[in-house]
């Protein structure tokens, strides 16, 4: 059975007192999920996340690391410095990470390899530009996502990998794929995996959509057979519609 997860990513958001706030309210109305649940705070704060959110069913995670083990890198974080906090999932190649930081196929790459070295998780996050969706490429820009940073790896990493398909269009916009558009390419990057690495691998691998899931909209997508959860923005930044996306499973 693959996992269902439902991750919050709060990006920029949130100082120290907004994030207690929230990290309170979810404690108090935590419950059990059919769903894996996350949340995701800016580094400074993963640690006081991560000790107020240990015992509860809510999973801390880091929304980005550097390749690195440690060195002269200015700014940045590497995956024993996750770890020594408690932290064992990563959010890599989110579309902002991409489009504002630089981030290729290849950097990510680096990045996945130095995470699941450490022994963590990835949700490693990918998806088209609406000039690709309205050219009809959205296959071959998703399919060649995901060859270029994870084909390298072998079989058994894959227990360690989350996908999660965000179409750039639909990121902080409000627009959402239809929950067809959603099935249609899970299914395409299932199939995708299934040709490299055979269907045991595929049908365990937890693909995740992103991009304005909602309240009102999140019991559809997840209803469609190879949407196995959600990886939330906006929705993510406020308990009560986080916990009703949650509770859409
Ligand atoms: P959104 O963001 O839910 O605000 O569209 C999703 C994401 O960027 O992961």
């Amino acid at each position: 059975m693959r996992k269902q997860i439902v991750a919050g990513n709060w990006k920029m958001n949130n100082d120290l007192s907004q994030t207690e706030s929230l990290i309170n309210e979810l404690k108090s109305k935590t419950k059990t999920s059919n769903a894996e649940v996350m949340v995701a705070p800016t580094f400074t704060n993963l640690y006081h996340a991560y000790g107020v959110l240990k015992n509860t069913n809510i999973e801390v995670i880091a929304q980005n690391m550097h390749f690195a083990e440690n060195g002269a890198y200015t700014g940045e974080i590497s995956a024993s410095m996750l770890k020594s906090i408690g932290i064992e999932t990563v959010i890599l190649g989110h579309s902002e990470r991409r489009e504002y930081f630089n981030e290729t196929d290849e950097l990510l790459a680096k990045k996945v390899d130095a995470a699941l070295a450490k022994g963590m998780r990835v949700i490693f996050c990918f998806g088209e530009e609406l000039a690709d969706r309205k050219s009809g490429n959205e296959e071959a820009v998703v399919g060649n996502q995901i060859k270029n940073a994870l084909f390298h790896l072998d079989t058994a990493s894959y227990q360690n990998i989350v996908l999660a398909y965000e179409p750039v269009w639909a990121i902080g916009t409000g627009e959402t794929a239809s929950p067809e558009q959603a099935q249609d390419m899970h299914a395409f990057i299932r199939k995708t995996l299934a040709d490299k690495y055979g269907n045991d691998v595929a049908d365990e691998v937890s693909i995740l959509y992103g991009g304005s899931v909602k309240p009102a909209n999140a019991e559809e997508i997840f209803s469609k057979p190879d949407v196995d959860g959600g990886l939330i923005g906006g929705a993510a930044l406020k308990a009560d519609d986080f916990f009703d996306i949650v509770n859409a499973f």
